[in-house]
């Protein structure tokens, strides 16, 4: 027989055998700490709701005020009619937030990520990337015309052994925090040596955005980066600002150039208007109120203490990502399960998304998280 149907259930059989088979589970709550699956109620320790802005009240009601005038669907592409005016204020309020001259929002981090990789990066140039970036950054690198070469996580002397090589324009490509690591790009040497061998710096700032940084301005405060130094920042409006989409950052001869030549731009649907106030919103709220971070470092540092009194092997990182090694993917499932069964809901990270035998537990910490739940997370680990 030859049919589609038992082509797929081939690689699925396969996908079951390598115990890599993902579930959805469908939610029957809003995003929060505590969540609703099956009539069950789980503390959510899964979800990159770092500040707790996902379901906050006050945006909420911002929204319910105006959606009668914004609507929901964007209707076109950002180019035909889909751009509305709190995008352009968006922008605006974000470049101001980074302390960069321009920004221009995207549907999601995922097309961002394609977008600069696809149309900055030409024939005879090369990317290089480093070995546990997002993503969104491979499929981007494949997508363009570029050679593209990868260096061990965050090692320096790789780096620069692919920067000695030759090509029209150097790419240098990297996440700020690494997404099932949580640990930290050394952004300020990984400039010094982009500047060192004339190539340009590319940021995935996803996990950075409200988390890192003297006020959570993200990888360019935290490391005091200018825009001359990092030239290209990504972002997210997911994670930590609790909304949907993404941007990217830079000279406006930057944003000029991908609203012109990147494709995952011109040619998808603009980000609704409803979701880029909410988006606004969030954005000014913690420009304003710091506590949200607050809440959430004294969160991160409570949950390491714990762990390390409790003997956890707990991969070292700072961020609302802490990564618990289990190495071996039938005991994580196993453990996941009984986690589940407690009421906790935790990321199962398998293959391929991590090296084999890198089986790890993600936790994501949020602000909204109390010390209870926190307590049971880790008595229970
Ligand atoms: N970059 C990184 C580092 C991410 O973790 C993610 C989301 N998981 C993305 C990009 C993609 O962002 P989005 O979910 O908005 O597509």
């Amino acid at each position: 027989m030859n049919n589609l149907e038992s082509r797929l259930a081939k690689f699925l059989e396969y996908r079951e055998e390598q115990q890599q088979i993902r579930e959805r589970f469908s939610l029957e709550s809003s995003q929060s700490d505590q969540i609703e699956i099956d009539g069950q109620s789980f503390i959510n320790f899964s979800s990159n709701d770092y500040l707790g802005l996902a379901n906050n009240l006050s945006t909420i009601q911002l929204i319910k005020e105006q959606i009668d005038q914004l609507g929901i669907g964007s209707g076109a592409s950002h180019l035909v009619c889909g751009h509305h005016k709190i995008h352009e204020i968006l922008e605006k309020k974000l470049a101001a937030y980074l302390a960069r001259d321009s920004a221009v929002t995207f549907s999601t981090g995922y097309m961002a990520n394609l977008a600069i990789l696809q149309s900055l990066a030409k024939k005879g140039d090369l990317i290089i990337a480093d070995k546990l970036n997002h993503a969104s950054l491979i499929d981007g690198a494949n997508l363009s015309l570029a050679d593209a070469v990868r260096y061990s996580h965050c090692d320096l002397e790789a780096l620069e052994s692919r920067l000695k090589k030759q090509a029209t324009q150097k790419w240098v490509v990297t996440d700020s925090v690494f997404s099932m690591d949580g640990d930290i790009a050394p952004l300020d040497k990984i400039a010094g040596l982009c500047q060192k061998y004339d190539a340009f710096l590319i940021v995935d700032d996803a996990h950075g955005v409200g988390v890192i940084g003297d006020t959570g301005r993200g990888a360019a405060e935290y490391f005091g980066l200018t825009q001359k130094e990092l030239p290209v920042l990504m972002g997210t409006f997911g994670k930590s600002l609790g909304g949907f989409g993404a941007f990217v950052s830079g000279h406006k001869n930057l944003t000029d150039y991908l609203i012109q030549f990147a494709r995952p731009y011109v040619y998808t649907t603009a980000l609704p208007a409803v979701i880029a106030a909410a988006n606004l919103h969030n954005l000014s709220l913690i420009e304003q109120d710091f506590s949200y971070r607050h809440r959430l470092l004294e969160n991160i540092e409570y949950f390491k203490q714990l762990c390390s009194q409790k003997k956890l092997s707990v991969l070292p990182s700072t961020t609302g990502i802490q990564a618990v090694m289990i190495n071996d993917t039938a005991k994580l499932l196993k453990l996941n399960q009984r986690l589940k069964n407690a009421g906790l809901l935790v990321g199962a990270i398998r293959p391929p998304t991590v090296a084999k035998n890198s089986d790890r537990l993600r936790v994501t910490i949020s602000a909204a998280h109390s010390r209870n739940q926190i307590e049971k997370l880790v008595s229970c680990l």
